[in-house]
Order: structure tokens, then C-alpha cells, then sequence
């Protein structure tokens, strides 16, 4: 380029649960500047087992960053500008790792994977009051499935190389920003085995309060305190990039996803909330520095600590498992549509479900019923219908479950929400998003950038003590544009359809007894 002082850069590792990303950013500007995405492969070893290969995760990062910085050269940029690299990553899915050879023991176990299921329901039936909620005042989370010292204890009883490994002081445990990290600064050369407080609060071996990981829950879950990654704040210098294009740059922005797009959406205020549709679906809303318990269903959740020194931010979270994960279950278990974004048109021919109610429930249900043994159901079928009708209804289904979502938070609150900010892969989809609106009766704005968790997380590592090339300003950006989508029915007509849902709801949850 011609400018005599190129801007700074910041790059962004952006691991999710269905594909990989790495983005650059101008530090000034937030402008994207260039990416790559690589797809991640899943495997289903059995009914309800969720896998991922940790090896394949840390390669497709790899080529992320070096096709990236490929393009960079090509846009005759001098990838020496690129100044720190945030990662943001799925979170709660578990890897255990041998700190000598470096390899992992056993696939990563991805967040919604049930193979737990029994284990949950036996650790709740010990609990006084077969109460699910016994760990909640600590944790900010429910038992189940869903958080990663479940996955870790399936692993350590088995899995005889992690047995074995644990007793040998050789094994390491840690999501996938820690496992990420430990690579990146050396592996088994060196690399720095930490994790960030927002990824450690979705551990529940982590205590909220004191942020710090809990001599009593690690007891709980019989978990070895020594195995667990080093604590810190969400925007720190971790350590460097070991090799690669990128060799020498510091890491330091460290954020689970769904914190990260809270950040990249700029809810830096008490209330301010977002809502981000990938494999799941997930409401963050900021409750500012005291942790809030909910009394519907939500999860009390560390938001981010950006620096050492700063304050931590606490969130309510509705979460919702299955959003994105129905529309590839559609595309690779039925067949209806060939890519992801096929949907729209598809579901756009019917212009209605027909009466057809979709609970895709595969993972049982998370917020605000937190209950494993739920399955899916697809019901309200006639000789009529046909699957556009099932497209539809599968879009609708991530619409009623934000609403249930929204309506939990605003219960918690008493202030109901006057519009969602959204983000995420799906967004994409302008019917989901005019549904959305219709089925919430309030406006959805999509901020036209939609890359905001990748934005969070280069904001976290650009603005890091030592680093210091972005500036967070607290009260927002102004200039963001965004589309906005208006309800256009009749509130009567959104009220039958999510009752009707709530019927279906109902059947999903008893499905098993
Ligand atoms: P994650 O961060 O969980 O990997 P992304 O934000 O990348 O997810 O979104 C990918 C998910 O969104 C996939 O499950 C995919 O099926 C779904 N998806 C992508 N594009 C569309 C679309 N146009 N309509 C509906 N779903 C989509």
C-alpha cells in the first residue's frame, strides 16, 4: 500500500462448533480486511455422542491463519502489521491432553453431546431435594449435560489412557481456548495451559464469586484441581505464537463465544442483551458486575474481565441447543435441501407450517426446561403436508425457542426487552429473521456486519495491557448500520402459533415416560 504508516491490525481465531475462522481487523476502523473458513468435521459414534478430533481443530486453525495471511499479502498488506490475536472458541466441549507427547487422549466431547444423561440424572437424584440446582449458587449453572466437568468425569472413568494419564500427572484438561492456546505458544515445548473466566464459568468447577476454580466442586465431581488450566482475564498477553506466518505475535484476547459477540456487539451496559444463531442459539444479557440468579430457567454466567486489573461483567444466558444443527440435520439426515442457506427458499414456498409444529429437542431440552431426557418431535402432520412445510416449521422452532428465551429474561428482569440485537451464522436468512420479529412482537436488528464474535474477540486482544492498538470504548460505536426487521402480524396470530408450540413442547418433554 502507498500510506506511509499502515494501520494496525488484529486477527481473531474464531472456533465454533461447525466451522473454523480466522479474521483480520483494522484496530482503528473495526473493518473486516480479510478471513478464511474452514468446515468442521462432527461424528456421531453413537445415538446422542457428539465428537470432534482436536488435532483436525487445531489444523483447521492453522490453515486458517495461513490462508489468511495469504490474502493479506495479496492485498499488499505487510502481514508485520497484524499486532495480537484474540481466540474465541465453542465452549464447554472437553479435550484432555498429554502435556509430554502433546497428543490428545480422546476426541473432544462436544457440548451437546447426552452420553452424560445418566450420570446427571444420578448426581441430581443424590442431591437434597433432588434439586438441580444445588450447585447453582456457586456455579450459576444447573447439572447437566451440557458443562464440561460431566464430559471430563465420562472421560477420567471410560477412557483408560485418561485414567492412566491422570494418575501419571501427564494429563491436561481444557476447552477449546486452552487447548488452542497450549498449541500455538509450543505444545509440548512450552505452550501456556490457561483458559479465560468466561470459558472456566462453563466448566462447573468454577466458582463465580471468588473466580477461582473450587476445591468443593472439583471434590464433587472427583476431578484433580492440578489438571485444570491457569485462570485469566479475558483480555491479557497469554503467550506467543510459537511458528507459523504469524510467529511472535502475542495472544491476548481470550473469550468463549458467546461472551465475545456480547462484546462485539458492543452491550457494554447493564441490560443491554444479543442474540446469536449458530449450531445453537444463545441470549446474553449484561447484568453489569453483580451475578444475577435467575428464577426462570437462565444461567448466571461470567460475560468478560477485559484486563487483569478490570472488573468482571456477569450475564443471564438463555440457551438453546439446537438452532443451526436442525437445518444440517435436514440437509444431511433427510436430505430436503442441499446447503444450509437452501432453506429459506424452501421454507419461503410454503409461507406457513401448516399446523406443524417441529420441537427438535435432540439434545434434550436446555433453557429454560433444562430437562436430558427430552426428544424430538415433529407432529401436526396431514396427508398435506410436505417439507416445505418442514422447513418452516423447523425455522419457526428457533423462533418459539428464543421466545421462551426472551420471555425468561424478561421475567427475570421485570424490564422487558424493547428489541434483539442478533448475530451469527443464520442471520443470513431474511425469513427467519421476519419470523422472528412476528414471533417475538418486537423489532430484530442485524447489525450488517455480522461477525461479531470475531469482532469481540480481536477488540479483547487489541486492547490488552502491552498491546494497547484498540481502544474499547464503553459507550458503544455509533456508526454500526443494521437492518431491522418489524413484527408484521397480528400479535393474536403469534400468541395461537406459540401456544400450539408450547402444546408440542409439552409432548417432546414426556417423551420417555
Ligand atoms: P457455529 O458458530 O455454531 O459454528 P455459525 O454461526 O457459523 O455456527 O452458523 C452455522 C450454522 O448456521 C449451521 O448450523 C448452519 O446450518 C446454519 N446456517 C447457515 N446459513 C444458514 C441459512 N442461510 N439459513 C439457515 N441456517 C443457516
Amino acid at each position: 500500500s502507498s500510506r506511509p504508516e499502515a494501520d494496525s491490525l488484529v486477527g481473531a481465531i474464531d472456533q465454533g462448533t461447525s466451522s473454523t475462522r480466522f479474521l483480520v481487523f483494522n484496530a482503528k476502523t473495526a473493518e473486516l480486511i480479510s478471513q478464511h473458513q474452514v468446515e468442521i468435521n462432527q461424528s456421531f459414534p453413537k445415538e446422542g455422542w457428539v465428537e470432534e478430533d482436536p488435532k483436525e481443530i487445531l489444523q483447521s486453525v492453522c490453515e486458517c491463519m495461513e490462508r489468511t495471511s495469504e490474502k493479506l499479502i495479496q492485498l499488499n498488506i505487510n502481514i508485520s502489521n497484524v499486532k495480537a490475536i484474540g481466540v474465541t472458541n465453542q465452549r464447554e466441549t472437553t479435550v484432555v491432553w498429554d502435556k509430554e507427547t502433546g497428543e490428545p487422549l480422546y476426541n473432544a466431547i462436544v457440548w451437546l453431546d447426552l452420553r452424560t444423561q445418566s450420570t446427571v440424572e444420578k448426581l441430581i437424584k443424590k442431591t437434597p431435594g433432588k434439586n438441580k440446582n444445588h450447585l447453582k449458587d456457586k456455579t450459576g449453572l444447573p447439572i447437566s449435560t451440557y458443562f464440561s466437568a460431566l464430559k471430563l468425569r465420562w472421560l477420567m472413568d471410560n477412557i483408560e489412557s485418561v485414567a492412566e494419564a491422570v494418575q501419571t500427572n501427564r494429563a491436561v484438561f481444557g476447552t477449546v481456548d486452552s487447548w488452542l492456546i497450549w498449541c500455538l505458544t509450543g505444545g509440548k515445548n512450552g505452550g501456556v495451559h490457561c483458559t479465560d473466566v468466561t470459558n472456566a464459568s462453563r466448566t462447573m468447577l468454577f466458582n463465580i464469586h471468588t473466580m477461582q476454580w473450587d476445591p468443593e466442586l472439583c471434590k464433587y465431581f472427583d476431578v484433580p484441581i492440578e489438571i485444570l488450566p491457569e485462570v485469566r482475564s479475558s483480555s491479557e498477553i497469554y503467550g506467543y505464537m510459537n511458528s507459523g506466518s504469524l510467529v511472535g505475535v502475542p495472544i491476548s484476547g481470550c473469550l468463549g463465544d458467546q461472551s465475545a459477540a456480547l462484546v462485539g456487539q458492543m452491550c457494554f451496559k447493564d441490560g443491554q442483551a444479543k442474540n446469536t444463531y449458530g449450531t445453537g442459539c444463545f441470549m446474553l444479557k449484561n447484568t453489569g458486575v453483580k451475578p444475577v440468579m435467575s428464577d426462570h430457567g437462565l444461567l448466571t454466567t461470567v460475560a468478560y474481565k477485559l484486563g487483569r486489573d478490570q472488573p468482571v461483567y456477569y450475564a443471564l444466558e438463555g440457551s438453546v441447543a439446537i438452532a443451526g444443527a436442525v437445518v444440517r440435520w435436514l440437509k444431511e439426515n433427510l436430505g430436503i435441501i442441499k446447503s444450509s442457506s437452501d432453506i429459506e427458499k424452501l421454507a419461503a414456498t410454503a409461507g406457513t407450517s401448516y399446523g406443524c409444529y417441529f420441537v427438535p429437542a435432540f439434545s434434550g431440552l436446555y433453557a429454560p426446561y433444562w430437562e436430558p431426557s427430552a426428544r424430538g418431535i415433529i407432529c401436526g402432520l396431514t396427508q398435506f403436508t410436505n417439507s416445505s412445510h418442514l422447513a418452516f416449521a423447523a425455522l419457526e422452532a428457533v423462533c418459539f425457542q428464543t421466545r421462551e428465551v426472551l420471555d425468561a429474561m424478561n421475567q427475570d428482569s421485570g424490564v422487558p426487552l424493547s428489541q434483539l440485537q442478533v448475530d451469527g451464522g443464520m442471520t443470513a436468512n431474511k425469513l427467519l429473521m421476519q419470523l422472528q420479529a412476528d414471533i417475538l412482537c418486537i423489532p430484530v436488528v442485524r447489525p450488517s456486519m455480522s461477525e461479531t464474535t470475531a469482532l469481540g474477540a480481536a477488540m479483547a486482544a487489541g486492547a490488552a495491557e502491552g498491546v494497547c492498538v484498540w481502544t474499547i470504548n464503553p459507550d458503544g460505536m455509533t456508526s454500526v448500520t443494521s437492518e431491522k426487521y418489524q413484527p408484521k402480524i397480528n400479535p393474536d396470530e403469534s400468541e395461537f402459533r406459540y401456544t400450539r408450540w408450547k402444546k408440542a413442547v409439552q409432548k417432546a418433554m414426556n417423551w420417555e415416560t
